[in-house]
């Protein structure tokens, strides 16, 4: 592919608040996109709207892209600094007749908005300054309006919506810059996808309706007219609008519930796009095979079960160290204390039985309780009744019969088994007990694996400590 034609996507959100669910879908959609044509994948900060813009919001734009993986290519580009281009984009386009002075006040237009209401006439505002020449213009603030074209149709030849055609006379002259001089939103997105050179714009249906007008000013600067996909919104599980009433809406909350970043992606590409029936896949699997054939046209619905099947299944196939790492992160996240290094060593040795049914990093720390606490176990209500005379003596006679053991899940098994068998019990009645002096509770993985895991002294020392009755 050569230069001229590589790809080149980006993710434009407005810094108002935290990352929405929705932005982090189509940022990905974005950066699948780019990264699986081989293109580039930029980010803009739409920070024009001084008023709602904060540093804070950006930051937390940044820490969501960066949690979920989305590198992008170059710097961030603030769309707040870009004015000056916006303005001489705007005075260019005066220049070259595609743009015109409105002197026209607000008060007047909103006189004419209300007399028009009153006689059940269009309110679309048409100024009256479009033809009026240079010479005849009076020395008074006015914006600069777009003379867009009054007859015909734009069409937005969406990849996902197909042909969107809109009569131009239902818009009016937009506004490109207001009479402080500053750039309208709608005018600063193009020449900024213009300026960036980006070739394929991805993202929510709610600005569809801003294609048609955004078509008209690439047309007055003679632009190339990017690739338009039109993504339909999440909806809740009820099929409406999501909304915070459906619970997480913002990306990081995924985080702070312990979803590993690699699950999100794969949920997050499956909500509005598909390959055949495929619903778990790798990151690779997924820049392999994006494409904007597979976004669907109505709207997908937010499924925390299925969010939480998808993540037991990248947990199950996670490398046991990168979900020690992750763990840590989560912590941080969450405020809670770090691992020690002990306890990550630990950690690592258990994740093998940890995480194949686990349904997100706190489950796995849940049931990795038996390696991060430290002897004496603090044992929970139901373990402390599992031992009673009868099985703290068992555990005593056990503790003898495996001082010499070989620690193999074979010789465990066969200790084990002979010992319930002398005592005329199943094994599961013994395996209580055990849980209890090797976890403090009754949940917990297999005695065997905790076995294995706590290595021979650990496991003594607590049976022993569960033996006696005092500790
Ligand atoms: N700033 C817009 C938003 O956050 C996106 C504009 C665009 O993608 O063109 O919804």
């Amino acid at each position: 592919m050569s230069n001229e034609t590589q790809i080149v996507t980006r993710i434009a959100p407005s810094p108002t608040g935290m990352m929405h669910i929705g932005t982090a879908r189509t940022g990905l959609f974005n950066w699948l996109f780019a990264r699986a044509n081989g293109g580039r994948f930029l980010l803009r900060i739409e920070d024009t709207d001084r008023e709602r813009s904060t540093p804070e919001a950006t930051q937390a734009i940044l820490d969501g892209m960066a949690w979920l993986g989305l590198d992008y290519d170059g710097e961030a580009v603030s769309q707040f600094e870009r004015a000056p281009r916006h303005r001489d984009v705007a005075e260019q386009m005066l220049a070259n007749g595609s743009a015109y002075k409105c002197f026209s006040t607000q008060e007047e237009i909103a006189a004419f908005r209300e007399a028009a209401r009153e006689k059940g006439e269009s309110t679309l505002f048409l100024s009256p300054w479009r033809d009026v020449p240079e010479a005849e213009h009076p020395d008074a603030p006015y914006v600069i309006r777009l003379k867009a074209p009054r007859e015909g149709t734009t069409v937005i030849a969406d990849k996902v919506q197909g042909d969107v055609t809109i009569q131009n006379a239902t818009l009016d002259d937009m506004i490109l810059l207001r009479s402080d001089g500053t750039p309208t939103y709608m005018h600063a997105v193009v020449v900024d996808d213009h300026d960036m050179g980006v070739t394929h714009v991805i993202r929510g249906d709610d600005h569809l309706n801003n294609a048609a007008r955004q078509i008209q000013v690439y047309r007055a600067n003679d632009w190339d007219e990017p690739v338009w996909a039109h993504i339909p919104l999440i909806h809740g599980e009820d099929g409406k609008k999501l909304s915070k009433r459906h619970g997480a809406t913002g990306v990081m909350e995924y985080a702070e519930m312990g979803i590993p970043a690699a699950a999100m992606r794969n949920y997050l590409a499956r909500l509005g796009w598909s390959h055949g029936d495929d619903e778990l896949f790798t990151d690779e699997q997924a820049r392999e095979w994006f494409d904007l054939k597979g976004i669907g046209k109505s709207p997908a619905r937010l499924d925390m079960k299925k969010l939480a099947n998808v993540t037991g299944w990248h947990i199950a196939q996670s490398d046991d160290g990168e979900l020690v790492e992750q763990i840590g992160f989560y912590l941080a996240l969450t405020n809670q204390p770090p691992l020690s290094q002990a306890q990550k060593d630990g950690l690592l040795a258990a994740m093998y039985c940890l995480k194949d049914r686990a349904k997100n990093l706190p489950d796995i720390l849940d049931k990795a309780r038996f390696v991060l606490e430290k002897r004496p176990l603090e044992r929970d209500e139901k373990a402390e009744a599992s031992l009673d005379a009868v099985s703290r003596g068992i555990l005593l006679e056990l503790t003898a019969q495996l001082q010499n053991a070989s620690w193999s899940r074979d010789t465990l098994e066969g200790v084990l088994n002979a010992t319930a068998d002398s005592h005329g019990l199943k094994f599961g009645k013994l395996a209580g007990p055990l849980r209890a002096a090797l976890s403090g509770r009754m949940v917990s993985p297999s005695v065997f694996d905790m076995m294995l895991v706590l290595g021979r002294d650990e496991t003594l020392a607590r049976l022993t400590d569960a033996a006696s009755p005092n500790t």
